[in-house]
């Protein structure tokens, strides 16, 4: 009988599941729907990623090893897990809202020809049926949908569902299923990898430093790193930044970018605009610096500076040198 909820695992390519998954597997756990089980495609497993999915609430984790995993291409993973669907027929399958599993599960719900609720901030039981919350046309509207035949498949935006609390001891049952790697069909002509700038990953980040259009140039974002290094800070952007070409979009922090609950917050020259605001106002601590002392986002902020960020951003980032070397 359909009845497992499964949870796609989103991993940091060295073996260890993301924050997020805690999210995710927190979620489904609230639901009640049903058991809840993992189910990782990966190159590489580790132990440490194994024991940390059954902390967080998986009962079960359906293990994909495969050295045919590595590079990702959606069609391959695609494929394995519709198999792997079609011989264990569960009763909802949910992503996160990653680059990769917006794609991956987008093509997952075609293969199996069901719906997809993509971008959920929202989800419940309502007797035997799941509803799922998403917002529609750039947030101005909210949907409630619900699902012509499961299995249900949705993916879940990152910082909006409460984490599950780890549970020390709590193991996972790993099965490692017969699955057949459907042939790749997408070639790498190129490859390019990302240089990392050794900065945490913006929507995983316990402190995010954000910059807007006061930073007057894409060559201004190295002091917002400098101190990002200093007190181990994601750096993102507000639209006006990344619309001016200064950011890639994968750093945009709103409505229309990554969603972010940090336990801290820094606005360098961002106004507060109610998109921006949409995507990090439920961050624990907010602290802004403009040179406006009417910008809006002083009405959300914990702490404001009224000043020149410019001034600011290299004082507080000797301060933050200051006290942690103590
Ligand atoms: C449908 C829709 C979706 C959108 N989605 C998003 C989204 O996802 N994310 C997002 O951010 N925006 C989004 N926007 C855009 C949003 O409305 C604002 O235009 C944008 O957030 C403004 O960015 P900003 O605060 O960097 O720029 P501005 O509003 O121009 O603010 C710049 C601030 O910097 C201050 N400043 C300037 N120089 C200095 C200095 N030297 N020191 C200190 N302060 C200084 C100024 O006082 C000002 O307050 C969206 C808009 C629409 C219509």
């Amino acid at each position: 009988m359909a009845s497992a909820f499964w949870c796609i695992v989103e991993d940091d390519r060295q073996g260890a599941p993301k924050k997020v998954m805690a999210e995710v597997l927190g979620a489904a756990s609230r639901l009640g729907g049903g058991p809840v089980e993992a189910v990782w495609l990966t190159d590489k497993a580790s132990d440490a990623g194994l024991k940390q999915l059954g902390e967080w609430g998986a009962g079960k984790v359906w293990l994909l090893e495969n050295a045919g995993l590595a590079p990702y291409r959606s069609e391959v993973w695609a494929g394995a897990l519709a198999d792997l669907a079609a011989q264990q027929s569960p009763r909802a399958i949910f992503g996160a809202v990653t680059s990769r599993q917006r794609e991956l599960v987008a093509r997952l719900a075609a293969r199996l020809g069901v719906g997809l609720a993509a971008d959920c901030v929202a989800l419940a039981m309502n007797g035997d049926t799941l509803v799922a919350t998403r917002p529609v046309y750039a947030g101005k509207l909210i949907a409630r949908v619900t699902w012509a035949k499961g299995p249900w498949v949705a993916t879940l935006r990152p910082n909006v569902f409460r984490p599950a609390e780890a549970q020390p001891g709590k193991t996972a049952a790993v099965e490692r299923p017969a699955v057949s790697l459907p042939p790749a069909v997408m070639k790498f002509v190129e490859r390019r990898e990302e240089v990392s700038t050794g900065l945490p990953e913006l929507t995983e980040a316990e402190i995010v430093i954000s910059g807007g259009r006061g930073m007057k140039g894409p060559e201004n974002y190295v002091i917002l790193e400098d101190m990002g290094r200093v007190i181990g800070a994601a750096v993102g952007a507000s639209r006006a930044a990344v619309d001016a070409g200064w950011r890639p979009h994968r750093f945009q922090i709103g409505q229309t970018g990554r969603t972010i609950s940090p336990k801290l917050y820094l606005g360098f020259g961002v106004s507060g605009a109610i998109q921006h605001l949409a995507g990090m106002r439920t961050s624990k601590i907010i602290v802004a610096v403009n040179k406006d002392a009417e910008a809006p986002i002083f009405k959300i902020a914990d702490y404001g500076i009224v000043a020149d960020l410019f001034e600011v951003v290299p004082e507080l980032t000797k301060e933050f040198k200051k006290l942690l070397e103590k």
